[in-house]
């Protein structure tokens, strides 16, 4: 799957887009893995409410702050979003169960991006149980 992101920091939605390529598969029972093939990229599942995407953006820059002296930006300047993206972790696993992802009312697939915008590849692999 690929995704046009348009910000530095920001949340999208995959849920939706994963739900279908499920769906194509025509896997009944099983589970379905995604994973970012980037180092600044994260996948987490959470609710999709504004204030919330804020909160975690907050504490991110709390937590790891943009403007600090990362041994990394000697490189390419960009220490925050790699430990962003290690923090929050590269992948997420949902059961499949009649065709459909399990997820809860308020769980959401979140693709992130941490140091955008960019064009980026999140691989989408469903195994049959
Ligand atoms: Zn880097």
């Amino acid at each position: 799957m690929e995704i046009q992101t348009t910000t530095q920091t920001e949340l999208i939605d995959i849920t939706e887009r994963v739900n279908d390529i499920v769906k194509d598969s025509g896997i009944k029972e099983g589970i379905c893995i995604i994973t970012t093939r980037h180092t600044t990229t994260s996948i987490i599942i959470n609710e999709n409410e504004k204030g919330l995407k804020n909160d975690l953006l907050e504490m991110l820059e709390t937590l790891i702050p943009e403007n600090k002296n990362y041994a990394h930006n000697q490189v390419d300047n960009n220490g925050h979003s790699h430990l962003r993206a290690m923090f929050l972790g590269m992948s997420a696993m949902v059961p499949i169960e009649k065709g459909n992802l399990i997820l809860g009312t308020w769980q959401t697939i979140f693709f992130v991006e941490l140091d955008g915008p960019g064009n980026r590849t999140i691989d989408i692999k469903i195994l049959e149980s």
